[in-house]
């Protein structure tokens, strides 16, 4: 069975809500915004958001994600499972 390892260099991925190519590219739906530290009575900023391949395991493996990144903050590595 082949499945993908996607990793994000997030020190790359400055803005992700304000880019976001990855979120709307992916023909499965692989990857969610997330905030990465919560506030009380106020909103996370958009720079502390940051992406996460939350639904790996449905990549196809058709590197969309990892040549439109604008920023070569997505990598995507072929893993063969068992
Ligand atoms: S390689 Fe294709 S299917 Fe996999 S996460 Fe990237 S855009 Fe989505
Ligand atoms: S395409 Fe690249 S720079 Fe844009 S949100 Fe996704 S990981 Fe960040």
């Amino acid at each position: 069975m082949v499945r993908f390892e996607i990793s994000i260099d997030h020190s790359r991925c400055s803005d992700p809500l304000g880019c976001g190519i990855c979120l709307k590219i992916c023909p499965t739906a692989v990857f969610v915004a997330r905030p990465s530290q919560m506030f009380k009575f106020r909103e996370t900023p958009g720079a502390l958001y940051r992406i996460k391949p939350l639904y790996a395991s449905m990549c196809t493996g058709c590197m969309e994600c990892a040549v439109k990144c604008p920023a070569g903050a997505v990598r995507v590595e072929r893993s063969n499972v068992r």
